[in-house]
């Protein structure tokens, strides 16, 4: 082939290639933070067993309101459930 036909080929190339491995590493660690943020959100009883003076087990919940909103947020994940039970409940 004459190279008028390779260099226009081998440019379209590079380009093709220049856009496919463009990469922003910044956003992947972003996305991948909050994908694991949402995954340990799920994982969350919002809840720990705890015992009693006298030795009985109870069941503790970690969801706590500020005070002066209606929201209630998990101690340890920092979801927002207030709204979500508050459905269920229904
Ligand atoms: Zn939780």
């Amino acid at each position: 082939m004459p190279a008028a036909v390779w260099i226009p080929v081998a440019l379209a190339a590079i380009a093709v290639f220049s856009i496919a491995i463009r990469f922003d590493l910044n956003a992947y660690l972003k996305e991948r933070k909050r994908l694991q943020h949402v995954r340990l959100q799920t994982m969350c009883p919002h809840a720990v067993l705890d015992r009693h003076e006298d030795g009985t087990v109870f069941v503790r919940s970690l969801v706590q309101s500020p005070p002066l909103t209606f929201e209630a947020k998990c101690n340890r994940c920092h979801g927002d459930y207030a709204f979500d039970a508050h459905r269920r409940s229904r």
